[in-house]
């Protein structure tokens, strides 16, 4: 089976290898991935574009949001984080700030000990509301698979021009106790390109970007499910501890894995 869309604005819980039981958000369009990055390894699929008019509203979102948590918690069955997933990039979504305040309050409601958790690629960190939304939430996981333009271009296909210096930069000037970097360690081809970010050189960029950042934690991972370039290696649990072992008296902050 090869990557597919998210057809529906809340789903799961789905036991995740970095969130425990995690209930999806996905306040992008069901029947298309909006983002403005077309990541090789995406599973979603191939980026589509990076707008869309058919964005779920805040109110209706809320309303959803929290039906689904009445019946989550009427049957007993326990969150440990409500993550912003899904078909692209959460923080695109013209209303993140006001779905991010509603989704925190529904959450204290009914699982006041789940986390709130959005997985983001960083490139909206420029606006304001955005700042705003990523310090109000538990657990902002930041992408940064490669501190090299070269390879940030090839491995994350930004749909438009963008400098990973600045993502670098934004995320440094985001002053939250809670950051954490998220980088998928990957090996393979793409339109006949090698692509390594285990390479020295690759790690030393991102080390020195790390270091710069200052995030409570670093999380290294492999694939996990089916991606558009099937040219793509899965790096072993082994391998992953092995390079968190050379790397872990580089960084000032924890590194964890999971493949
Ligand atoms: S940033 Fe996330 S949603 Fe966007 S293409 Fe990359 S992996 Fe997919």
């Amino acid at each position: 089976m090869g990557p597919t869309l998210f057809h529906e604005i809340i789903y799961g819980p789905v036991k995740s290898r970095r969130l425990g039981n995690s209930l999806g958000i996905n306040i992008i369009p069901t029947n298309e991935k909006v983002c403005s990055f077309d990541c090789i390894y995406c599973e979603c699929g191939w980026t589509e574009g990076f707008t869309s008019n058919n964005f779920i509203n805040s109110e209706t979102f809320r309303n959803i949001l929290e039906i689904h948590l009445e019946n989550l918690k009427k049957n007993s069955i326990e969150l440990d984080s409500i993550t912003f997933s899904g078909n692209g990039e959460s923080t695109l979504h013209p209303e993140f700030l006001s779905i991010t305040k509603e989704t925190i309050s529904l959450r204290d409601k009914y699982f006041p000990h789940a986390k709130v958790t959005v997985l983001t690629n960083g490139s909206m960190l420029h606006i304001p509301q955005v700042q705003e939304a990523l310090a109000l939430i538990d657990q902002p996981m930041l992408k940064l698979d490669s501190a090299i333009q070269q390879e940030f271009d090839i491995i994350n296909q930004p749909m438009y021009k963008v400098d990973i210096k600045t993502i670098i930069d934004n995320y440094t000037k985001l002053s939250l106790p809670n950051k954490i970097i998220q980088t998928l360690l990957l090996r393979g081809k793409h339109n006949g390109i090698e692509i390594d970010n285990t390479r020295k050189e690759s790690l030393d960029a991102l080390i020195t970007a790390i270091n710069k950042i200052n995030p409570q934690l670093w999380m290294l991972y492999s694939i996990d499910r089916p991606t558009p370039e099937q040219n793509l290696v899965k790096l072993t649990l082994r391998e992953l501890q092995q390079i968190k072992n050379d790397l872990q008296d580089k960084v000032n902050c924890e590194i964890n894995v999971y493949a």
